[in-house]
C-alpha cells in the first residue's frame, strides 16, 4: 500500500457500489430495493427507521434523511462508517475490493489533479480542482493482470466435490477452492484467466443458493466480464481441428473439462461481446468449427442465434440444441459430450 503515493479517487468511485459495500458491511439484507433505490436504516448513525437511509443505484450516491442530515458517494460513506480520511477511506476500498493498484493511482504527470497522501488540515475533498479529468476506465480496456494470488483455498470443499461432482483433477487445474476471508469470503474462488495465462480477477460463486439480495457470483469492482474468455488461454492450446465449444458459466466449462474435453470456453452469460467475438476471431480461421451450446432457456435461445450469426461469419458454427427445456451443459455426461463434439448430437 505503501507504493501508491496519490490515489485516483474518481477511478476508486467508479470501481465500487454502494450494493456493493453494503455487502461488505453485510447490511444488505437490510435493505428494499424499490426501482433504482435501496432502502433501509441508516448505518452511519446506526437508525432503526427502515426508509431513512437512500442509495440511488443509477447515481451511486446516498442520502441520511435523518441525523446524518447529508450523504455522497460510495467514498464519503466509507469515511462515515469507518470514521477516517477520504485517503484512508480509498485505501481501504482499494483493499477491500482487490481494486488494482496502478490503475487507481495517478500517474506522476497527473499528480497535481489528485490529492497528496497527507492531506493538509485545511484541505477539504469537495474542494478540489475541477480540472481533475482523470476519466473513469473505459469500459473496453482491457483488465490488468492481478499482482495477488488468494493461496489459502479450500480445494475439497463438498460444495465443489459432492454438490458439482467435479474431481480433484478439474478443481486443481482450474485452481478453484472455498475462500473463508477477504473478499470473497465464503465463496468459492475462480480464477479467470486471460488468453495469455495471466489471472485477470477472481469470481465468488456463493455456495449453495444464495437468499434474496445476495448475487450468486461476485466479481471484483470494475472488473470487465465481456473482455474476457473464461479458459480461453487453455482452450487456445487444444489441436486446431477439435471444435471450440462456447458454453454460458463458468461450471459448465469445468464439467466438460471434467468430461475429457479441454476446449471449451465460457462467456460468463448468454451474450457475446465484441471484444470476446475478436478473440475467438484471432484464435480461429476460415476451417475452425465452433459449437455454442447455451442453456435451454429463454437467454440461451435468443443469445446462441445471435452468437452464430456474428461467428458464422469466419468460421463454421454449429448451434447445439438440447431435447428438453432448461437442461445446461453441466448437466451431460462423457457420453454425450463425445458425441456432441465428435457432431453426432
Ligand atoms: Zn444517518
Amino acid at each position: 500500500m505503501s507504493k501508491t503515493k496519490f490515489v485516483d479517487f474518481k477511478a476508486i468511485k467508479a470501481a465500487i457500489t454502494m450494493e456493493q459495500l453494503l455487502q461488505h458491511y453485510g447490511i444488505m439484507d437490510q435493505f428494499k430495493r424499490t426501482g433504482e433505490s435501496l432502502n433501509g436504516p441508516c448505518p452511519i448513525h446506526k437508525g432503526s427507521n427502515p426508509t431513512q437511509f437512500r442509495v440511488s443505484t443509477s447515481k451511486n450516491l446516498w442520502n441520511c434523511f435523518s441525523d446524518c442530515e447529508h450523504g455522497g458517494n460510495a467514498l464519503d460513506f466509507i469515511c462515515k462508517m469507518e470514521k477516517c480520511s477520504i485517503h484512508a477511506a480509498a485505501l481501504k476500498a482499494i483493499e477491500w475490493f482487490n481494486l488494482d493498484h496502478e490503475a487507481m493511482a495517478v500517474s506522476d504527470e497527473n499528480a497535481e489533479a489528485a490529492e497528496p497522501k497527507t492531506p493538509a488540515p485545511a484541505a477539504k475533498p469537495a474542494a478540489r480542482p475541477a480540472a481533475a479529468p482523470k476519466a473513469a476506465p473505459e469500459s473496453n480496456a482491457p483488465n490488468m493482470p492481478l499482482k495477488f494470488r488468494l493461496d489459502i483455498l479450500e480445494r475439497s470443499h463438498p460444495y465443489l466435490t459432492e454438490q458439482r461432482g467435479l474431481t480433484p483433477e478439474t478443481i486443481i487445474d482450474f485452481g478453484i477452492g472455498y475462500c473463508a476471508k477477504g473478499m470473497m469470503a465464503n465463496r468459492i474462488a475462480i480464477p479467470i484467466h486471460n488468453a495469455k495465462g495471466e489471472v485477470v480477477a477472481y469470481a465468488g460463486r456463493f455456495v449453495g443458493e444464495p437468499p434474496e439480495g445476495t448475487p450468486k457470483y461476485k466479481l471484483p469492482p470494475g472488473f470487465r466480464k465481456s473482455q474476457e474468455l473464461f479458459n480461453i488461454d487453455r482452450a487456445i492450446k487444444e489441436p486446431a481441428e477439435k471444435p471450440l465449444l462456447i458454453v454460458e458459466g463458468f461450471f459448465d466449462a469445468m464439467k466438460i473439462h471434467d468430461h475429457g474435453y479441454r476446449k471449451v470456453v465460457a462467456l460468463m452469460g448468454s451474450t457475446l461481446s465484441s471484444t470476446q467475438e475478436e478473440l475467438i476471431r484471432q484464435h480461429t480461421t476460415s476451417d475452425s468449427h465452433v459449437i455454442v451450446m447455451l442453456d435451454e432457456n429463454e437467454a440461451g435461445k435468443a443469445g446462441r442465434e445471435d452468437i452464430a450469426c456474428r461467428l458464422s461469419k469466419f468460421c463454421f458454427v454449429r448451434v447445439h440444441q438440447f431435447p428438453r427445456p432448461d437442461m445446461e451443459p453441466e448437466h451431460l455426461t462423457d457420453e454425450e459430450v463425445a458425441d456432441i463434439v465428435e457432431g453426432h448430437q
